[in-house]
């Protein structure tokens, strides 16, 4: 692979077409975005190489999980300030790989977008979250319903509300027990057919949360166009309020827009008994962070559950 090959010999020059093999090369160069700096020859500075590098190495990596099955889906507690227990949880990818076990999955989860994978991958989680769902211990616990992640690049696929609906159907799981998270941008991109395939996985009986929320590009009008039960606060709006002491009224305000719209909120990235505080005083209905619990296995997630009631406050 010469791109790969000049990239790890920190070269700084590619050189078109002589250095672009195939059409995953000019994608990785595409993607990356390039400089022209003499005509037929791009210069890539040495961060983006590394970008181009790590592409390489993400993806072999993710098509390796897949077929290895080391694929693992941990979850985080999600804790209702009305009820003062953990009601819910989120599904998190994680893979049990050397190259991938310590990393975020936003490191990969792009990775895995360009390259199609999050297709498989995508289903891989629904399974896993269904499989959860239908447990005894966990039917019988306080858990009403696990949030996880929806990638924009999975509404390309068409079949993906009728995928969804036969992993469910196996599992036996009621849909109003599944809420689908998607991000600001995700819900922005691609209009029609977003919004059409969320209108369906509604009429189905699913629920949405519409995550990251104030970082992306926030459409007041199409947000009261579909019903979002909850809506997840970015931790970066707390933690500038928390740790740089600003911002605390908008974030009141924009908390009680947003319960004008019929929607609940969920406030993430709460670490400390401070945070927990001034997410409660500002009006939040749910908390997540590491105050309450980190991402872990399910068995671990499980065994935190009984231990519930100690939590503070
Ligand atoms: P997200 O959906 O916004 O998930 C919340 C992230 O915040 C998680 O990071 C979680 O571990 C982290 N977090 C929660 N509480 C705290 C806290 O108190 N402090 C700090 N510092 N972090 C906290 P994680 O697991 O690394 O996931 C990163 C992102 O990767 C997710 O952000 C989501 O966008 C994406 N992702 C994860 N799993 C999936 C998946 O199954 N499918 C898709 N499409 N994306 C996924
Ligand atoms: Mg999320
Ligand atoms: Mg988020």
């Amino acid at each position: 692979d010469p791109l790969r090959i000049r990239a790890e010999a920190i070269a700084t020059t590619i050189n078109v077409p002589e250095d672009v093999r195939s059409l995953e090369d000019l994608e990785n160069l595409l993607a990356i975005g390039y400089q022209k700096t003499r005509p037929g020859s791009f210069f890539v500075p040495a961060a983006e190489i590394r970008e181009i590098t790590l592409f390489g190495k993400y993806e072999s990596a993710l098509k390796k999980a897949l077929a290895d099955h080391t694929l693992r889906v941990w979850f985080q507690p999600i804790w209702s300030v009305r009820d003062q227990c953990t009601v819910s949880a989120e599904a998190l990818l994680r893979v049990d790989c050397d190259e991938l076990r310590d990393l975020s999955p936003g490191a990969y989860v792009p990775v895995a977008e360009k390259t199609g994978l999050i297709r498989q991958i995508g289903l891989f989680v629904f399974e896993e979250v269904c499989r959860f769902l239908s447990e005894e211990r966990i039917r019988n616990s306080s858990i009403r319903y696990v949030e996880l992640n929806l990638s924009a690049y999975q509404f390309y696929d068409d079949d993906l509300v009728e995928n969804f609906e036969t992993i469910r159907k196996k599992y036996g799981v009621d849909s109003s027990r599944i809420n689908l998270e998607i991000t600001e941008t995700a819900a922005a991109s691609g209009e029609g057919e977003v919004s059409e395939t969320l209108s369906r996985f509604l009429e189905k009986g699913y629920t949405l949360s519409l995550d990251d929320f104030g970082t992306g590009y926030s459409n007041l009008i199409r947000m009261t166009g579909t019903h979002y039960k909850n809506i997840k606060i970015d931790k970066s709006i707390l933690w500038n309020i928390s740790r740089d002491g600003g911002g605390r009224e908008t974030l009141v305000n924009l908390i009680r827009f947003v319960k004008g719209l019929g929607s609940e909120i969920i406030q993430e990235g709460v670490e400390t008994t401070e945070e927990l505080d001034l997410s409660v005083s500002c009006g939040c209905d749910y908390i997540q962070g590491y105050h309450f619990g980190r991402p872990v296995p399910e068995d671990a997630f499980v065994s935190g559950l009984a231990g519930d009631k100690e939590e503070p406050r």
